[in-house]
């Protein structure tokens, strides 16, 4: 029985797991699973060195252990090098860990379903952790103009902007995109006023950002975009991220073409906002 899984902390709000097993269950994969690994950062390396033994093909890496995901791994792509980060891992037989990240691709891949926005758009980063470092560098290796980083931990942007190339900016400043890889939204019980506020954002200067894409994804908008759709910018949910992300690791793991309609259905997209 082939295995997959997730290993985040916290992993429960995870729809990898349904997203995959639509994905399974459309192509008749029939003993493949894919489950939730909840691990604490101090059982993260003895764990995730244990689970090839254990029937693991791989795992996707999420909250917060995307950086500590690359350091433990054997070997990685040149693009996981660069970012700093991992999120999908391969377990090949003999033991060796492979470290690959889909999250930049994933993004410029949702990114696209965007109409209208320029070639080479200046954009707003917010964030400094796993999903953020492979943000800009994605978002610089699609050719934007300017990245700028701000972060809550301001070290954390200054220390990311240095490495891959991006500016850090003590608040967030104009631009074209506006790119939230921060948890912020993730909490249900933060209102609208109090996530804007995590992020140094007003509902106005959210205005003044022409798109928007948030990495985190819940039920229906997060506070982020349901400000951003008020003052009429395009957005994307991160579940376009998370299905072009996920595909990515799929083919890698499974020698299989995603497919995406299943996944989509599976992440709860169909019906949900797309890009809007
Ligand atoms: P991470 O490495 O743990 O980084 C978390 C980031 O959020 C840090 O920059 C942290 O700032 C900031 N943060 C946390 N709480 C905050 C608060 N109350 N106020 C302001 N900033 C706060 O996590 P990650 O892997 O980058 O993931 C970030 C989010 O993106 C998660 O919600 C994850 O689910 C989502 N994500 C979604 C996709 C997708 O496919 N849609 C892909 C990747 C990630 P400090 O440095 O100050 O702690």
């Amino acid at each position: 029985m082939p295995r997959l899984g997730v290993i985040g902390w916290p992993v429960v709000h995870s729809r990898s797991p349904a997203m995959f097993e639509a994905a399974f269950a459309e192509l008749g994969m029939d003993d493949w699973v894919y489950q939730r690994l909840p691990l604490a950062p101090e059982l993260l390396e003895e764990t995730v060195r244990a689970l090839g033994a254990s029937g693991f093909v791989g795992a996707n890496v999420t909250i917060p252990h995307k950086q500590a995901a690359l350091a433990l791994a054997d070997r990685a792509s040149e693009a996981a090098q660069a970012i700093g980060a991992a999120n999908t891992l391969s377990f090949h037989p003999g033991g060796a860990i492979e470290a690959e990240n889909t999250d930049a691709p994933g993004l410029i891949a949702a990114l696209g379903r965007l109409t209208g926005m320029p070639a080479h758009p200046s954009a707003m980063v917010l964030g400094a952790g796993g999903s953020a470092r492979a943000a800009v560098w994605g978002l610089l290796d699609a050719g934007a103009a300017q990245v700028s980083v701000w972060n809550r931990t301001p070290e954390r942007a200054c220390a990311l902007a240095g490495e891959l190339g991006a500016h850090a900016v003590p608040r967030p400043v104009d631009a074209d995109l506006l790119v939230n890889c921060t948890s912020v939204g993730l909490q249900r019980s933060a209102t609208e006023v109090e996530a804007l506020n995590q992020l140094d954002l007003s509902a106005d200067q959210v205005g003044g950002y022409a798109y928007v894409i948030d990495l985190v994804y819940r039920d229906g908008p997060t506070p982020l975009l349901a400000s951003a759709r008020r003052s009429g910018a395009a957005t994307v949910d991160g579940l376009e991220m998370l299905v072009a992300q996920g595909a990515l690791s799929f083919q890698r793991w499974t020698g299989a073409p995603a497919p995406l309609v299943a996944m989509r259905r599976g992440a709860g997209l169909e019906g949900h906002a797309r890009a809007t």
